[in-house]
């Protein structure tokens, strides 16, 4: 058990969970880095085995296995694979806005196809021009009748190039009250996909542009009421985001330190392992201590989640933590290899070039300092969304 956090249900998933990576993930990674571009069968194969609806309600067709078991499931992947561990991370995160705002039709029409993997769905906020500042986005949709007609761009989507069901957060109006979030299919008319560009890392996921070009969608498609746009958003990448990329962030950070505590024991050097040069321990203890905080406090805030207690500010220091460690371990573990860290017949470059994508997305490091001095100073605005959305998991009360 993973410091007192996580019950024998989430070690049996976790091992399930890390037997499928390691049978299925680990062989195409070659292809992925090779070809640099989305792996739409591996991504349609890991949806397929529920673990998408992790965070779903068992009425609803999902696992009602709660937020550490989300977690876990986004580590073991992005152990292997950091493009799976996002992938996952992605379509999760494009849950959350349907379990918190969809009415009971849309959860009875999304969930149990999200649940089964049939749906993958996304959440696209970001615009060119509004990363951080998301209130400068300028995509559109004006009421006509019983629809909405939606124009606009979205960049850096997660699972854009996989996606079934896009969460598209536009301008209804002006001001903060004044974005709405819509569903929207991905085979509407009007709907389509740029090219997908390739990025330095996390090759066989997609987080490309959606362009909305007077797509029509059913009033119906609405999530919550005109309006709600920020709360969906905010929540979304409160809840599900930062916990999401923790995740991610920490498989890849425990795959750094596997895989540069073998290499330092295997590898010799004046006639005796690497591992035995002091100033290498003392990068291993490093790392490993690293390791062990963006744990600690990654698994602390999910639980607290998973409980229904405040933990707003947990999970921004679980993404601030759980990033700029795995980022410190990067540069240690290329430190110990050296010139071998460099070349691709290893994966620690994998690893380092993976690290740095979860910088950005639910927040920059720069960010989560600026909502946590807010917390310090005892100004955070609004009530938190863990205690309006958390808590009720199953595996909690277990
Ligand atoms: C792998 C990946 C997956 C993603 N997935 C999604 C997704 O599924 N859906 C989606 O909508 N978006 C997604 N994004 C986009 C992500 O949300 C944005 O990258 C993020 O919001 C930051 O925006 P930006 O990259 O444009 O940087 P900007 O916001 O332009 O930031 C540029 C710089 O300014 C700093 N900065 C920004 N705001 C402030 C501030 N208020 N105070 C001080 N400094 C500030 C930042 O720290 C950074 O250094 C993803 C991005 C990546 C890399």
């Amino acid at each position: 058990m993973y410091g007192g956090f996580t019950t024998e249900r989430h070690e049996r998933l976790r091992a399930r969970v890390r037997a499928f990576a390691e049978a299925e993930a680990r062989p195409r990674i070659p292809e992925m880095e090779a070809t640099r571009t989305v792996h739409h069968e591996l991504s349609r194969l890991i949806a397929r085995q529920g673990w998408i609806g992790v965070t779903i309600d068992r009425a609803y067709g999902g696992m009602g296995a709660g937020h550490l078991a989300k977690t876990i499931t986004i580590e073991e992947l992005a152990r292997v694979s950091g493009a799976m561990g996002a992938m996952v991370q992605a379509s999760q995160l494009g849950v959350a806005k349907i379990a918190h705002f969809g009415s009971e039709q849309q959860k009875r029409t999304w969930l149990p196809a999200i649940a089964r993997g049939d749906c993958l769905p996304t959440i696209a906020v970001t615009e060119p021009e509004s990363g951080g500042h998301v209130l400068g986005m300028r995509a559109t949709a004006r009421r006509e009748g019983d629809t909405y007609v939606l124009n606009g761009r979205k960049v850096f989507v997660g699972n854009s190039h996989v996606g079934d069901l896009h969460g598209v957060v536009v301008r209804t109006g002006p001001g903060s009250r004044g974005l709405s979030a819509f569903l929207l299919e991905s085979d509407r008319p009007g709907f389509s996909l740029a090219p997908q560009q390739p990025a330095m890392g996390l090759h066989g996921f997609s987080f490309g542009e959606l362009v909305m070009e007077d797509v029509r969608v059913p009033a119906a498609n609405l999530l919550g009421e005109e309006g709600d746009g920020v709360a969906v958003a905010y929540s979304s990448s409160v809840l599900y985001g930062r916990a999401n990329l923790t995740a991610v962030s920490l498989g890849i950070h425990r795959a750094l330190v596997e895989e540069t505590t073998a290499f330092a024991a295997a590898r010799s050097l004046y006639g005796r392992p690497l591992a035995e040069l002091d100033s290498v321990k003392q990068k291993l203890g490093r790392m490993q201590s690293s390791l062990m905080t963006a744990e600690a406090v990654a698994y602390h805030a999910v639980d607290l989640l998973d409980r229904g207690l405040p933990c707003d500010a947990e999970l921004m220091n679980a993404k601030l933590v759980g990033v700029e460690s795995s980022l410190d371990s990067a540069r240690l573990a290329m430190e110990i290899h050296a010139a071998c860290g460099l070349f691709t017949d290893r994966p620690i470059e994998r690893f380092v070039r993976d690290a740095h994508h979860i910088y950005a997305p639910a927040g920059t490091s720069d960010v989560q300092r600026l909502r946590l001095a807010e917390v310090a100073l005892g100004v955070a605005k609004g009530a938190q969304w863990s205690v309006r959305f958390g808590g009720g998991t199953e595996l909690a009360a277990a």
